[in-house]
């Protein structure tokens, strides 16, 4: 996996003179594009055939700008958002692969696909229920209140995104599996809900990608926020940063946006742009650079996110020079996830154990401006739960673990023990230490 890149790639100083126009690609395009890759005619039905299942979608800044072709289908970025042959279970993906390659009726390839995409988990641990708040007896779909203090906010229009990551969780909303589609376009629902409780401080407007909106739209789901005295920070999650920074650079409505940005700074709000980044050759092109200087030029915070995945960026020199360099361009790292339980991750996961050591190699390289970052985390139903690493206590191997957030703000905070287990990839897979019957009183296994 070829990770390392010269600090020197870092300061081509190639800004675009015009306008670059965003341009989609779909699965329309992917044979055109993987003429570029060394595959044979049956690799190439594979990609496809997973392409018929899970989304895909990539962009012209991502083609051009971020992925090393001559490095793939290895690229990190390659993998970042084409399609990969093991990300079906094989019986699925011969069967996916058998219809294309005998042209069967379309009808016929979307049954298929959808009884496939119905066996990767599509709605895990039932977090949409759990999270979606109610107010004067209805349910507000397009919210998610998991923690006391922050409101996640789902706007209709911002529910895709510049690009699609091959690892997303949120892909069934992208492949039109639309019972999970959360969205609202219920701004005075938000708002009286905000209103009734004091306690949120925060909201986070998330996707998809909200930066997809443009910023008229963005405005009309940020300005109201600005109304309500009992919310101190506005957080923004996008990966446009990463998938495409002329969004803040050169795009029709990017001044408008800056604006946007500095109007909420100006209201005494703490302004967070919760960016996803998973790779540092995502921090290389110029534009990215530019992209986040203009961003914090408005007062906003940029801090950084995103899961460690296998075959991407499984390893401790990958995220040392992320931490690293998202830190010299003054962003502040915040979680590294772990992969979660749905689609593609018997794929794309990492198992707990290698994730901690990851982790740990990597923070044991940044300075302590970057050891912001917390994980590796679970966003599971309990809350965010983090592995702080593997100990022997009374003769047993066991994780160290501790909830970063909690449902149940009383479980914040506090060690406990699961019996190792070299493979659990997630959550569920943990069982109490010392043969007990639960984690905590009040936390039960997964
Ligand atoms: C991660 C997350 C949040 C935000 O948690 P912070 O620790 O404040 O970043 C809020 N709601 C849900 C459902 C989350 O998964
Ligand atoms: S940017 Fe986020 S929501 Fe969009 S495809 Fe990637 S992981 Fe999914």
């Amino acid at each position: 996996m070829s990770s390392a890149l010269h600090p020197a790639s870092y300061t081509s100083t190639r800004l675009p003179g015009t306008s670059p126009r965003f341009r989609a690609f779909t699965p329309r395009d992917l044979d055109g594009l993987l003429r570029r890759v060394a595959l044979s005619p049956d690799e190439r039905l594979a990609l496809r055939a997973v392409a018929a299942v899970l989304p895909f979608r990539t962009n012209s800044y991502v083609v051009d700008e971020l992925i090393d072709w001559a490095a793939a289908p290895d690229d990190p970025i390659f993998r970042l958002t084409f399609p990969q042959a093991g990300m079906l279970p094989e019986p699925d993906l011969k069967q996916m692969a058998d219809l294309l390659r005998h042209e069967a009726p379309k009808a016929e390839v979307l049954r298929a696909a959808h009884e496939i995409r119905m066996r990767l988990n599509p709605h895990p641990s039932g977090q949409l229920d759990a999270n979606v708040p109610v107010h004067e007896g209805v349910r507000l779909t397009g919210l998610q209140h998991k923690y006391p203090e922050t409101v996640l906010v789902f706007p209709r229009q911002g529910q895709t995104c510049h690009a699609y990551c091959t690892y997303c969780f949120r892909w069934p909303q992208f492949v039109g599996e639309s019972d999970l589609r959360i969205a609202t376009d219920d701004i005075a629902a938000t708002s009286a809900y905000l209103r009734a409780h004091p306690e949120v401080t925060s909201t986070l407007i998330t996707g998809g990608d909200p930066m997809v909106m443009s910023t008229e739209v963005l405005r009309r789901y940020v300005e109201p926020l600005l109304e309500i005295d009992t919310v101190r920070s506005i957080r923004v999650g996008t990966k446009s940063l990463a998938f495409w920074p002329y969004r803040f650079l050169t795009d029709r409505d990017a001044d408008d946006l800056l604006k946007l940005l500095e109007k909420v700074v100006a209201s005494g709000r703490n302004l967070a742009l919760m960016a996803h980044f998973t790779h540092p050759q995502e921090l290389r092109p110029p534009a990215v650079r530019a992209a986040m200087r203009r961003v914090r030029d408005t007062g906003a915070v940029i801090r950084c996110q995103g899961p460690l995945v296998r075959g991407i960026n499984d390893s401790a020199g990958a995220w040392a020079e992320l931490w690293n360099e998202t830190t010299a361009l003054g962003a502040v790292p915040y979680y590294q996830f772990v992969e979660r339980d749905t689609g593609p991750q018997g794929y794309f996961g990492v198992p707990l154990a290698r994730c901690h050591q990851i982790f740990r190699d990597a923070y044991a390289q940044v300075s302590g401006l970057a050891r912001t970052v917390r994980g590796p985390v679970m966003s599971a139903m309990p809350g965010k739960v983090c592995v702080d690493g593997t100990a022997e206590v009374a003769g047993e191997k066991v994780f160290v673990l501790h909830l970063i957030q909690a449902r149940d703000p009383d479980l914040v905070g506090r060690p406990f023990f699961a019996a190792y287990d070299e493979r659990a990839t997630w959550w569920s897979d943990l069982k109490p230490a010392f043969g007990a019957s639960r984690f905590l009183p009040g936390l039960e296994a997964g």
